[in-house]
């Protein structure tokens, strides 16, 4: 059994594997990354919290997959936050947003029940892509319940090959910093049959169980090393610790691209959007502003 040195418990994915009934699991710890990402915009708090789930959840999703681009998690629906965005690239590299259109209903209500509340009637997508001429992989399912775990449930029980479940947390430390945790299970398909089916499902309901028992706290804790909560849940059946992926912040938005996108528009359309003497193009994710002057937009034009 390997039960190696923590590492940092900080913005980091831990792949684990539960040997006996032959589980595969990962813990998802975000710690300066969510806050980075979350404190770019001035969120209401149950919009900041649903935002931070939605990347841990996605990264989660994304260190299931075997992928070399970019894993884009979308939430969208008919509520006063139409849209939330989480992309995880294959290197780590985490970004997110969530569009705030309407007056939210009061906090009790929106904590009853947060994705109906604010998100509304929608739909959970997502894509993986991997550059040109390569397939995009697509999931998609209709939000289904309160929370943003029964939603992702919701995809699970859809989707026959992905017999997994997951357990969310995010919130502010005393600090007043951003924390976000996933930790998900996930059967293997092809594992050997080693022992009997209804022993692989009693193993599953209890490691389960298991992973339900983790506190919203736990999940959070920057003091409890991945590593020993593991250990702590599933020793039973050993449990082995691989290799850490870190995680951060990083947005692919730079002046380069906003040039860009200024350059594909029609030159008429290019004039009415210049507000005092000029242009600018703000990053949704990372809420970078990028403002262009009279002449550099000719030189776009007259390149
Ligand atoms: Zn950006």
């Amino acid at each position: 059994m390997e039960h190696p040195a923590s590492g940092p418990a900080d913005d980091i994915v831990q792949p684990f594997q539960i040997e006996g009934p032959g589980l595969r699991g990962r813990l998802v710890r975000l710690g300066p990354a969510i806050d980075t990402i979350v404190k770019r915009h001035d969120y209401p708090p149950a919009v900041a919290a649903l935002l931070a789930e939605t990347l841990a959840m996605a990264a989660a999703l994304a260190a299931a997959l075997k992928y070399d681009g970019m894993f884009t998690l979308q939430i969208k629906g008919d509520g006063p936050v139409p849209m939330i965005v989480a992309d995880v690239a294959s290197d780590g590299a985490m970004r997110g947003y969530a569009e705030v259109a309407g007056e939210l209903p009061p906090e009790p209500e929106i904590l009853a029940a947060p994705v109906p509340r604010l998100v509304g009637a929608g739909h959970l997508a997502f894509t993986v892509d991997q550059g040109e001429h390569t397939e995009r992989y697509q999931g998609i399912v209709e939000l289904s319940g309160a929370s943003l775990t029964d939603c992702v449930h919701h995809y699970f029980q859809q989707s026959e090959q992905f017999g997994a479940a997951m357990r969310l947390s995010a919130g502010r430390n005393d600090a007043g910093l951003w924390r976000a945790g996933a930790m998900m299970l996930q059967r293997l398909p092809d594992h050997e049959p080693i022992i009997v089916r209804e022993e692989r499902d009693e193993a599953w309901r209890r490691a389960v169980i298991l992973m339900n028992s983790v506190t919203g706290e736990e999940l959070l804790d920057r003091n409890l090393a991945p590593a020993d909560l593991l250990f702590r849940l599933f020793h039973e059946d050993g449990v082995r610790i691989f290799r850490q992926q870190d995680l951060a912040f990083g947005c692919r938005c730079s002046r380069a691209r906003a040039a860009r996108i200024l350059g594909s528009l029609p030159r008429a359309e290019i004039e009415t959007l210049f507000v005092d003497g000029e242009i600018t193009v703000t990053c949704q994710f990372c809420n970078t502003t990028e403002a262009f002057d009279p002449d550099e937009i000719a030189a776009m034009f007259d390149a």
